[in-house]
């Protein structure tokens, strides 16, 4: 029997990895879910598309973002070598674009005129905001009132790219009230709009499209990695949120001979609401439409989630992690708020590398993992850069505690 390789078995044709995945809709949804999934399937395979796609990757973001042994930081910690993929050096500094490129260049082929997405730190907003300008569509940014309070440099960012950011008052108006009135607006207006999910979750065919776009990531690291040193890295790491810059790196390794690291956020504590772990922590459900692992409260429903980078506070994961992880082939790493931010500090002051909060989190968790396995590389994927964060790092964590 010929065996498929794992990118074309995964997920089945019904959208499942294993048990996970799949598309939980109403009628109306799960019939233009469908029509996106044709569209994808038929355009994302043909060669027009595949060059357009590499020509904005070359051209526009400028990739491939180079790896880099981090020398001094990999010496400090006295282990295993350390690499990092350096996707903050990615136009607008952070793996999102990758996706958000695809999408919109997939939109525009099927003749679609307008992106909707929400945003909660503002990151995907920012990433899909530039891909809009750059494909002459428009863009619709629903965001919830206190974040747009919170994230103020975002919803400028946005606005100058010509986006429209919706103000969501409803509820806690943070990220899940934006997502119900991202939702509301695409629903009123399907055949000309396109909803746009920022990470590797969402239904079918979501999580296979965001990995498929994220997956450049992986396939240029393996080279750029085996051209450097001759061999494939012993482990990967990432970050994860919803988990697309993890899913991105792992799935041109999850064949090979590698040790493959999710990185959950662990917070500031154990309990349920102080953490964003979901494949340590959750329990199998249905969440926005996919059967994944999902932190739930005592009444059943999707719990609060916190972690120190707000762009890892999702209560799930990609339905592909819950299956890797459920079939022993994704490792579990964690790193907590403090943990975090020492490891910022410590690429800053050793590596001259200023980093997201949330690619900390995998930097933190790669220096522990380097101790444990000293005769060993480990590659990192650094999804994205700092500046983001810096005015909040500062007031909260000055400097000068942590020289
Ligand atoms: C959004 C974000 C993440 C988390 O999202 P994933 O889908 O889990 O990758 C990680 N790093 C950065 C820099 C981000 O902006």
């Amino acid at each position: 029997m010929q065996v498929k390789p794992y990118l074309r078995q995964f997920p089945d044709s019904e959208g499942y990895f294993g048990k996970f995945g799949g598309a939980y809709l109403p009628p109306e949804l799960a019939s233009e879910c469908k029509l996106i999934e044709e569209a994808y399937l038929k355009i994302a395979n043909s060669h027009d598309f595949i060059m357009k796609l590499r020509d904005i990757r070359k051209h526009f973001q400028g990739r491939p973002t180079p790896i880099y042994y981090a020398k001094r930081l990999s010496e400090s910690v006295g282990g295993a070598r350390i690499y990092l993929k350096r996707e903050d050096l990615n136009h607008t500094g952070a793996h999102k674009l990758n996706h958000c490129m695809g999408e919109a260049l997939l939109a525009s082929y099927m003749g679609k005129k307008k992106l909707i997405a929400e945003t909660g730190a503002g990151q995907h907003g920012v990433a899909l905001a530039t891909a809009a300008a750059y494909f002459g569509l428009e863009c619709e940014i629903h965001m919830g009132e206190v974040d747009i309070k919170k994230e103020h440099p975002n919803v400028i960012r946005m606005k100058m790219l010509g986006a429209n950011v919706i103000a969501v008052s409803a509820g806690q108006k943070t990220l899940k009230e934006a997502v119900d009135s991202a939702f509301d607006a695409y629903l009123k207006d399907p055949k000309t709009s396109f909803y746009a999910i920022g990470s590797v979750v969402g239904p079918h065919p979501f999580p296979m499209m965001v990995r498929d776009f994220q997956s450049v990531v992986g396939f240029e690291a393996k080279e750029q990695f085996v051209q450097m040193t001759g061999i494939l890295p012993d482990n990967l790491v990432a970050c994860v949120g919803g988990g697309s810059n993890a899913m991105g790196l792992f799935s041109a390794f999850i064949e090979e001979p590698c040790e493959l690291y999710a990185v959950e956020p662990l917070g500031r504590g154990t309990k349920l609401g102080e953490h964003a772990a979901s494949l340590k922590y959750g329990v199998e459900g249905i969440i926005h439409g996919f059967n994944s692992m999902v932190l739930v409260d005592e009444a059943g429903e999707p719990s609060k989630v916190y972690s120190v980078a707000s762009g890892l506070d999702y209560p799930s994961v990609g339905p592909e992690h819950a299956h890797l992880h459920s079939r022993g082939r994704l490792r579990l790493g964690g790193a907590d708020d403090d943990e975090a931010i020492r490891a910022f500090y410590k690429l800053c002051r050793f590596e001259g590398i200023i980093p997201a909060l949330e690619s900390a989190h995998a930097v933190a968790f790669a220096m522990k993992l380097a101790k444990e396995k000293p005769y060993e590389s480990i590659l990192v994927n650094l999804s994205g850069r700092g500046d983001k964060d810096i005015d909040f790092i500062y007031e909260n964590y000055p400097p000068e505690k942590f020289a």
